[in-house]
């Protein structure tokens, strides 16, 4: 047999896996709660949105030691919020204004892939485009980040800026600003996650109104 049908092989038995995994995880969840989908079944009503990376190693649930229900949860690279982004517009809409959520949480992490490749001048398809908004952010910060002589430690202060940044994006949206008018209770927020510690530090940007927003962004 080739190396690369064997190759293959094991990556159908690795996608296997998956399958077996989830029987797995169907027997010890009932062992524990015979009830647990049944009532899961039975709707969600989480208080909190999270926009994070979708980096597999930053699984909203097992850090913040919640379950299945309690975190409606929105990834993508680098968790950005871009104003034309359809995707994350229609995940806020519905968590705002049919989940009714307390929180949104905007968590970005030290190591970030996508901002890393944001910060160097090659080029990576498609994603160059995607990238271009953390550029956008660099640009506010260029001065200080140009004198970060250490590339991990300056991509670590963008992926703070980014974080901060995003959630003013957030504060931007015409859905967080009409919850706010409308005295519906949110609050958006900026975290950043450690790969190497598992901790997550808070950007203490917590933002419960418009009241600090750059008067040409707010709405009526
Ligand atoms: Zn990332």
């Amino acid at each position: 047999m080739c190396a690369k049908i064997d190759k293959n092989i094991q990556d159908a038995e690795l996608y296997k896996e998956l399958l077996e995994g989830n029987k797995q995880f169907v027997k010890n969840t009932l062992a524990i709660d015979p009830e647990y989908f049944t009532n899961l079944a039975k709707g969600q009503s989480p208080p909190v949105l999270w926009i994070g990376c979708a980096d597999s190693r930053v699984p909203a649930n097992q850090i913040t030691n919640t379950a299945p229900g309690e975190i409606f949860v929105h990834r993508n690279i680098a968790n950005m919020v871009i104003h034309s982004d359809m995707n994350m517009l229609s995940v806020l809409d519905y968590a705002v204004n049919v989940l009714k959520v307390k929180h949104v949480i905007v968590t970005g992490h030290y190591g970030c892939g996508g901002i890393a490749a944001a910060i160097g001048n090659n080029q990576f398809g498609l994603i160059d485009n995607w990238l271009r908004h953390i550029k956008d952010v660099y640009r506010l910060h260029a001065k200080e980040l140009d004198q970060v002589a250490d590339f991990d430690e300056r991509c670590d202060r963008l992926v703070e800026y980014n974080v901060i940044e995003n959630v003013y994006n957030l504060c931007k949206t015409s859905i967080v600003q009409n919850a706010w008018h409308n005295g519906q209770p949110l609050g958006i927020h900026g975290w950043v996650y450690s790969l190497s510690t598992g901790i997550i530090t808070d950007m203490k940007v917590s933002t419960y109104d418009n009241g600090q927003m750059d008067n040409v962004f707010k709405f009526k």
